[in-house]
C-alpha cells in the first residue's frame, strides 16, 4: 500500500494506491498553517485513520509547499508557516514509526507530468501550480533539475516586475518567504483576489471586475 499525501496552504488531501496504483481511498482535510504541534498531530491522525481504513501501513510520499535544506533538514516554507525552521521529515517519521519521503510539491507534479505516455516525447517539462501559493517544477530528460540552490524552478518567488509595480501603483507586498514584491503574493489564488479588490474595491463581485483591470 502507498500513501500519496498534498499538503497544501489549505487543505491536505491523502490518496491510498494498491500495488497496481490503482486508488482505494482518500481523504482530505483542513492544513493548520499556524500550529506546529495541531500540524503534526492532524498529521498522525491521518496516516492512523488511513492505517485503519486500509487494513495496512502504507508507505508515505509527500508532496508540500516549500524547500527542504539538504544539509539541516530543516523547511522553508512560504505558505504553511509553522513549518518553516522545522525538520518535518524526521519528525513525522518519528511520530509515525516508519520512514517517510518528502520533496517541493510543484517538483512532485511536474516529475509525474513528465513520465505520463503524453509527456514523454518531450525532453524538458515544465509543470506550474498556481493555488494558495505558486510554484513550479522542470524536469529534464526524466530526471527534476534543481539548480545550484535547489530553487531552479521557483517561479513564484521571483519579483514582479518594477515597471508593473509603478505602472499600476502597486505596494510591494511582504512574502512569506521574507522578500519583498514576489510573483507569488499577486499571481497566487489569494493574490489574484488581492489585485481584484485593489483594482474593483472590497465589495466587488467576479463580474466587477470586467473593463477595470489592466490588460497586462
Ligand atoms: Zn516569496
Amino acid at each position: 500500500m502507498f500513501y500519496g499525501v498534498d499538503i497544501g496552504g489549505t487543505k491536505t488531501e491523502i490518496v491510498a494506491f494498491d500495488k497496481e496504483m490503482q486508488v482505494c481511498w482518500r481523504k482530505r482535510v483542513a492544513t493548520p498553517v499556524q500550529d506546529y504541534e495541531l500540524f503534526l498531530s492532524t498529521f498522525t491522525s491521518l496516516i492512523d485513520t488511513a492505517d485503519w481504513a486500509t487494513g495496512m501501513q502504507g508507505k508515505i510520499g509527500i508532496g508540500m509547499p516549500g524547500l527542504m535544506d539538504r544539509h539541516t533538514g530543516k523547511l522553508l516554507s512560504s505558505n504553511v508557516p509553522c513549518l518553516t525552521g522545522r525538520q518535518v521529515m524526521d519528525d513525522l517519521a518519528h511520530r509515525l514509526n516508519r520512514s517517510v519521503a518528502l520533496d517541493n510539491d510543484c517538483c512532485c507534479f511536474a516529475l509525474s507530468e513528465a513520465h505520463t505516455q503524453q509527456a514523454r516525447q518531450f525532453s524538458r517539462i515544465f509543470g506550474a501550480i498556481i493555488g494558495t501559493g505558486m510554484g513550479g517544477g522542470l524536469v529534464i530528460d526524466g530526471q527534476l533539475y534543481r539548480g545550484r540552490n535547489r530553487m531552479a524552478s521557483e517561479f513564484g518567488h521571483l519579483p514582479l516586475p518594477a515597471t508593473f509595480m509603478r505602472r499600476y501603483n502597486l505596494p510591494e507586498i511582504t512574502c512569506g518567504c521574507g522578500l519583498q514584491g514576489c510573483l507569488e503574493r499577486y499571481q497566487s489564488g489569494p493574490g489574484l483576489l488581492w489585485l481584484h479588490k485593489h483594482f474593483c474595491g472590497g465589495t466587488a463581485q467576479n463580474g466587477d471586475a470586467a473593463g477595470k483591470l489592466p490588460s497586462w
